[in-house]
């Protein structure tokens, strides 16, 4: 949770792009997200959909939905997020050419581009270079796809319907880990290239970053992915291919306080005090400090980093309080027009008083108001009747919806493109 806190003061973003689960550099992005604290995320172009399966009978989509759920289950191990596109792994391609005559080139580079808005990386990351020939098509042109969405994201008059949802971003530099898949390139490790050593060892979770990675590799069990931990310094290297070569570190000329968030300068010093007074014995202390942050960032012009910080913040103060919340029910399947009935725990584990104002079922929209006051410690339970709408569309995959063809998926939403979840929200809300 202290490492959380420290978070709240990194205002900075990584996106770390490649074609397939299995590509991405786990140590790096474990590294960037737990020791730098930058928000960090892979971008897979893929679900993996054309691999083989090692756990069971599922081929093509079905495999492309497990493996969704096990870069999920990586994420959530080394504390990144993840995004796909609509690209479809159709199996192996010799070259990017090939590739791009069944993928929708300039689908895929809207995709990448809508991400990019959405995600306003502050630096891009490839496993890949754009040298044909070197590795498997899919791979070289999802490097070939950042670079031209480095320049198109920025560009308003590239994919100018997204601009009603997302306004235009330009990250600061692109690089390649040439580390990441050493085959690519037999100087990988010479003077041009930036050295980081990722190797840390994290005292907030008794994991160095070799062990994170490991972890979160092992969740590709469709793959049979498991990867031994390793300890001690780990070098990766990073070849600046856009944007300005930094000399000092991939974050040079990159401000990661609260400076770049216009009037939000005084949370810098809150955080910072809230980061050194943090008992872990009690973290319930830190309610009050946290929550004047809260109020001070509640205050800000809406912003994107308004948003993702409060987000972050109110994980922060509810695992403080020790709060516990779940909404379950017994019914394993549900139609429209049916009601079913849920039950609802929740209980506050702090002496900090906290009372229930309103519970929101974010599939239905619908919501209910409360005046409950949650006690230490005292398991307070819910019952509510949730009518399904008559309307409501089945539960699937969002991107199975439509026919699909060979290189790709159609997803008539642009909302959902991008989403690593299963089920589309009911009723999207539209700016
Ligand atoms: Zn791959």
């Amino acid at each position: 949770m202290q490492m959380h806190i420290k978070k709240l003061n990194v205002v900075g973003c990584i996106l770390y792009i490649a074609a397939h689960p299995d590509d991405e550099n786990t140590r790096l992005i474990a590294y960037l997200a737990n020791e730098v604290l930058v928000q960090t995320a892979y971008l897979s172009l893929t679900r993996g959909d054309g691999g083989q399966n090692l756990i069971g009978p599922e081929l093509n989509e079905a495999l492309g939905v497990i493996r969704t759920q096990e870069l999920l289950q990586a994420r959530q191990a080394d504390g990144s997020k993840q995004f796909f596109s609509r690209a479809k792994d159709f199996g192996f391609s010799k070259n990017p050419d090939e590739t791009f005559k069944i993928w929708n080139k300039e689908h895929l580079l809207s995709d990448v581009v809508w991400i990019i808005r959405k995600f306003r990386p502050d630096i891009i990351i490839t496993s890949f270079s754009t040298e044909p020939g070197t590795t498997h098509g899919h791979h070289t042109a999802s490097a070939i796809l950042a670079h031209e969405a480095f320049d198109a994201a920025a560009d308003k008059t590239r994919f100018p319907e997204q601009l009603v949802y997302v306004d235009v971003w330009q990250p600061k530099r692109l690089l390649w880990n040439t580390s990441a898949f050493v085959f690519q390139h037999e100087n990988y490790t010479t003077e041009n290239k930036i050295k980081l050593d990722v190797g840390a060892f994290n005292p907030f979770l008794a994991k160095s970053y070799g062990e994170v990675a490991a972890e979160s590799r092992s969740k590709h069990r469709s793959q049979g992915m498991g990867m031994g931990t390793t300890r001690g310094e780990a070098f990766e290297y990073l070849h600046a291919e856009k944007g300005h070569v930094p000399k000092k570190g991939i974050f040079e000329d990159i401000d990661l306080s609260w400076n770049r968030v216009e009037g939000a300068s005084a949370l810098t010093g809150i955080f910072n005090e809230a980061f050194h007074q943090y008992n872990p014995a009690n973290p319930a202390v830190s309610a009050d400090i946290l929550l004047k942050a809260k109020d001070i960032l509640e205050s800000l012009p809406d912003s994107y980093w308004k948003q993702v910080k409060l987000n972050e913040l109110q994980e922060v103060i509810r695992n403080c309080l020790g709060m516990y919340m779940e909404a379950a029910t017994a019914a394993s399947t549900a139609c429209p027009g049916e009601t079913i009935k849920i039950k609802i725990q929740i209980i506050n584990r702090s002496k900090v008083p906290v009372e229930l104002k309103k519970i929101s079922y974010s599939h239905t929209h619908n919501e209910t108001s409360y005046s409950l006051p949650l006690k230490y410690d005292i398991d307070k339970f819910i019952n509510y009747d949730l009518p399904i709408p008559d309307d409501m569309p089945y539960s699937e995959p969002y991107w199975l919806k439509n026919q699909s063809s060979r290189g790709m998926f159609h997803i008539g939403e642009q909302h959902l493109i991008g989403s690593p979840k299963i089920h589309r929200p009911y009723r999207l809300i539209t700016p």
